[in-house]
């Protein structure tokens, strides 16, 4: 298995002072089979591995963590963002009320029991006037389905009219959901076995008309290629928003998972987690990421590194802090890591001894535009200056300021606050036994 293989490899790797180019290629060869195993599809193992690749290279090998714990680092950061990144891509449900959402997929791929999911969560956490309507034509059954499913979550179904066709179901539920007051309308469709002609020509024109804000596709993760076979041939003739992977809860390996976002270039926005109408995950692409390299124990190994980074770091910004020295160069980077940890205060509150020095700072204007411009004044600056700043006089200054488009004044300011915040640190770094306090945190 995949984890048994990388586990392996990673019992090789640990032990070994520093990871050479070798080992980085060596490592990704076995990630590369591992992948594979997994039942992602070829041409996305390829992309995954260029990709890592160009995360590994661009790593700076770091002494103090372990060689093993730094590639599934790397991996696992390469396996998010191709699963699309660590936020979650939200439900779009920005247009004109009723906002209508449409499911398309293969019969018995979910698309019934997800719109109940789904029209359960709108009406539950998002406080949604929620309506559903079946299209399915053809089985009696299938609209029978839904009915009772929306009984079951409390969301209106618009009744049923024996003979009538999908396009015309269509405009009479746009109709009721806009008279009625309704946010939202969900449109489950027909599916069949395999993929034809007219259901798409059906899908296609359905779409037309009720100018959905998501056409989701959904597919049955368990299928592995076959789902992204069916998600490519759907998306080429339907404008899809995303995807929506039912039997997440059978599905141990994740590989398609993996295979559709990366073919398909759509965000997977929902996994369904089991037949329970509550079984309905928004998709965590970190918890994949764990799935797809083996569970838990890498995780945690994972976890590990990035602390093990995070207190290299720290280190050598602590050691530069105890002996005074806190120059240009390294305000730029706390700007930039501030930037990334949601500004100033959020940061201030993870810093020991942040009373004592918290008056020094308070006047100091920290708006995310501010970062920007700052961290723009000190790379307009020479190498020496950033060392030295004693070094600008009133034409360094001014050659700066034309440089970074900003007033004198406001290079000025800058290097008043740098100052300030050098004696902060220097004072905090006595605070705390010389350690320079948590740093690290930035
Ligand atoms: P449709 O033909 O696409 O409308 O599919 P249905 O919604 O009728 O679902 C077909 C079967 O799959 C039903 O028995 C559902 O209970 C089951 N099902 C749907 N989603 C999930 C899921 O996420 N996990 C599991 N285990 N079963 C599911
Ligand atoms: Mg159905």
């Amino acid at each position: 298995s995949l984890n048994e293989r990388l586990s392996g490899l990673f019992d090789r790797l640990s032990g070994r002072g520093v990871l050479s180019e070798k080992d980085v290629d060596e490592a990704l060869r076995e990630v590369r089979v591992a992948l594979l195993e997994a039942d992602v599809a070829l041409p996305v193992v390829r992309k995954f591995m260029d990709k890592a690749r160009e995360l590994a290279t661009g790593e700076a090998i770091i002494k103090a963590v372990k060689p093993a714990d730094q590639v599934v680092k790397i991996v696992y950061d390469g396996l998010i963002d191709m699963l699309g990144g660590e936020e979650p891509e939200p439900l779009n449900l920005a247009a004109v009320p009723p906002v209508v959402i449409l499911m398309a997929g293969l019969q018995g791929s979910g698309k019934t029991t997800t719109s109940a999911k789904l029209a359960l969560r709108l009406s539950k956490f998002d406080r949604k006037k929620v309506m559903m309507a079946s299209l399915d034509t053809r089985r009696p059954a299938a609209m029978e389905q839904l009915k009772l499913l929306g009984d079951q979550v409390g969301v209106e179904v618009l009744p049923i009219v024996a003979g009538q066709s999908a396009v015309e179901i269509t405009r009479r539920a746009l109709q009721s959901a806009k008279l009625q007051g309704f946010d939202v309308l969900i449109l489950d469709t027909a599916g069949r076995t395999t993929l034809d002609e007219t259901l798409m020509n059906e899908a296609a024109e359905i779409a037309k008309i009720s100018s959905p804000t998501e056409t989701f596709l959904v597919a049955d993760s368990l299928t592995g290629q076959d789902a992204v076979r069916t998600a490519e041939a759907f998306h080429a003739r339907l404008p899809l928003t995303g995807l929506i992977l039912t039997r997440a809860d059978g599905d141990a390996r994740g590989g398609a998972m993996l295979s559709m976002r990366a073919t398909t270039g759509l965000p997977i926005k929902f996994l369904g987690a089991g037949e329970k109408i509550e079984a309905l995950d928004v998709f965590d692409a970190k918890r994949i990421a764990g799935r797809i390299l083996g569970q838990g124990d890498v995780v945690a190994l994972v976890e590990k590194a990035a602390q093990e980074l995070d207190a290299a770091k720290a280190e050598q910004m602590a050691k530069k802090l105890s002996k005074g020295q806190f120059d240009l160069n390294d305000l730029a980077d706390q700007l930039t890591q501030m930037q990334k940890m949601g500004g100033m205060s959020g940061i201030m509150g993870l810093l020991p001894g942040v009373q004592k020095i918290k008056k020094q700072i308070s006047d100091l204007d920290m708006s995310d535009k501010m970062f920007a411009r700052q961290v723009a004044i000190i790379s307009s600056m020479t190498k020496l200056e950033r060392k030295k700043p004693d070094l600008l006089n009133a034409s360094r200054k001014r050659r700066v300021a034309a440089g970074a488009g900003v007033d004198v004044a406001e290079i000025n300011r800058l290097l008043k606050q740098h100052r300030q915040m050098a004696d902060a640190f220097k004072m905090m770094a006595r605070n705390t036994g010389g350690r320079g306090g948590g740093m690290g945190a930035m």
